[in-house]
């Protein structure tokens, strides 16, 4: 499908208000097409998307690195209520996913509501007419409601390496990927060893003279159980929805039955390790290798991956693992931690996100003034994963507490799109802005910290960007299973909030 263009914009300075609606939803990745598909088809509420890149589609469309494809399976990794019959594989490819969402844009008429190349640069809730106020790089945005879609996968983290601006080559970021640059017969770095780093890795390896891959701490692999789709098997999903949506049904409590691990029960742990081990006996033959891809933390402490071709990329003679850790960078490449030089003409940085300190955070202001990244400043702080006290009429999708261990995000948005369209929903029919209390907001997290114990995330030893840093708090994942989070907050209850405005403040539970 061709690039999606930004609807035609007048030239604005940052004060012309370019939308007035009842929802402002910032993001046009799953979460952003998720909650704007739902409004649309509802036809009650006027909304408006922006987005600060020139297209749609999120992660999906940042992520455009050699391999890069999905490790959850499509028929779960895509929305409920646009199942598609034509996925390739079991595990979508990036072009494939992209174009599913850029259809379900184009498709479900969001298109017209969207602004491109719109940055928010800052959202103030405006106490006295009751609304956000959003000033992005095009021009102001006004809305009753404003629902966040940025996703915590968004901004990449760029590694803190000394001397990294003296270096001379090429270098970016797996996210930012520089499709300009030829890599054809170059020395090639890779920093990172997470689920980028194994799919970019073997691609490299068939490209380059030398490829240097830079390890922190080894993750756990097992194999990717992938194969295409038949076109039998495409024509019956087609003309037999029912059988697809058994599939989709048996991958979910798949996806399920994997939760136990996270809870670190015993059997479900040894099962999982001894797949991990056997795969790497299997693939790599040398012990000094072997050992050092042996993780040295409690499996699924950090995401466990899925490769057929990773280990093999690194039993190619050309292909170095480089485990001493990285000193310094020069002018001409890198040297590691004990003493040895190596020289680059590429550095890729496959070093993750700003997940723990959401960037978005720092742009938008409640009540008060009060920052959302000072709110947040030792790990996200919700009710119902989804809004926050002292930010009234704020929704945040794919924030704090909605990120998971085993399964598919896109459930947990649409749980979420189902919840906030009730809060907007529950907003407009009262003319009123809402806003969980303190108290609310007190317990939900009481009571995530209270389910995080005992879980892998928080064993000894297991250090991820799961959780804040300074709290210690598990405040990227939800700790449960995913129907469970479905169950408790997939649909709005407006028990926990205050209704606010006029000088009045009432529970919004009794306004039912
Ligand atoms: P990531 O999981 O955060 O991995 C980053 C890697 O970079 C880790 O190996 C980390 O080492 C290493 N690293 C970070 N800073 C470093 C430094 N200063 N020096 C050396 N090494 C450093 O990032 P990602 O691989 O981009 O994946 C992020 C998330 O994206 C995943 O968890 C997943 O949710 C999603 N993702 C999904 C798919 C998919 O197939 N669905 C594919 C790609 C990504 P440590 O482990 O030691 O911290």
């Amino acid at each position: 499908m061709s690039t999606i263009v930004s609807p035609p914009v007048p030239a604005a300075g940052n004060e012309t208000v370019l939308s007035d609606t009842d929802v402002l939803i910032v993001g046009t990745g799953f979460s952003g097409l998720a909650i704007g598909t739902r409004l649309a088809r509802q036809g009650r509420h006027s909304f408006a998307l922006v987005d600060r890149a020139s297209s749609v589609g999120g992660t999906w469309r940042d992520n455009t690195y050699p391999g890069a494809a999905c490790d959850i399976p499509s028929h779960l990794y895509s929305f409920s209520f646009r199942p598609s019959t034509s996925w390739s594989h079991v595990y979508g490819r990036q072009p494939q996913i992209l174009d599913y969402l850029e259809r379900t844009a184009v498709e479900e008429g969001l298109l017209p509501h969207t602004f491109l190349d719109s940055e928010m640069l800052d959202a103030v809730w405006d106490e006295q007419a009751q609304r956000w106020d959003v000033r992005t790089s095009r021009g102001r945005h006004l809305a009753t409601t404003l629902v966040t879609a940025c996703g915590h996968l968004s901004d990449p983290a760029i590694p803190d390496l000394e001397g990294l601006d003296t270096f001379t080559g090429e270098i970016f970021h797996s996210a930012r990927w520089n499709h300009d640059v030829d890599l054809v017969g170059k020395r090639i770095g890779v920093v990172g060893t997470g689920a980028s780093a194994i799919q970019i890795v073997p691609e490299l390896a068939d490209l380059a003279e030398s490829l240097t891959v830079f390890q922190r701490s080894a993750p756990y692999i097992v194999p990717r159980k992938d194969r295409a789709y038949s076109e039998a098997e495409k024509t019956m999903f087609g003309r037999l929805p029912e059988t697809a949506q058994q599939l989709r049904a048996g991958l979910f409590w798949d996806s399920e039955a994997r939760f136990p691990q996270r809870l670190g029960v015993p059997a479900f742990l040894a099962q999982m390790k001894k797949a991990a081990r056997d795969h790497l006996a299997a693939q790599v033959a040398d012990a000094d290798l072997r050992d050092r891809l042996t993780p040295a933390y409690e499996l699924g402490c950090k995401r466990i991956l899925l490769s057929n071709t990773y280990y093999p990329a690194l039993t190619q003679p050309h292909v170095r693992l480089e485990t001493s850790g990285i000193a310094r960078m020069t002018e001409t490449g890198v040297v590691a931690r004990d003493g040895s030089e190596i020289a680059l003409d590429v550095l890729v940085v496959a070093t993750g996100f700003e997940a723990t300190d959401l960037p978005f955070a720092h742009r938008i202001r409640g009540r008060d003034g009060r920052l959302l990244s000072d709110h947040w400043a030792e790990g996200g702080r919700t009710v119902a994963s989804t809004s926050v006290a002292g930010f009234p009429n704020l929704f945040v999708m794919q924030g704090p507490n909605t990120g998971l261990g085993a399964g598919s995000i896109v459930y947990i948005i649409e749980s979420q799109a189902e919840y906030v369209s009730g809060a907007v929903d529950f907003i407009v029919d009262r003319e009123s802005a809402i806003e969980p209390t303190v108290e609310a907001e007190d317990a939900y997290v009481a009571d995530l910290d209270l389910r995080s114990q005992g879980t892998v995330w928080l064993s000894e030893g297991c250090r991820s960007w799961y959780r804040h840093p300074v709290s210690g708090r598990l405040s990227a994942l939800w700790p449960d299973y995913m129907h469970r989070y479905r169950a408790e907050n997939g649909a709005f209850d407006p028990a926990p909030y205050e209704i606010l405005g006029s000088g009045r403040t009432v529970a919004a539970g009794q306004a039912r």
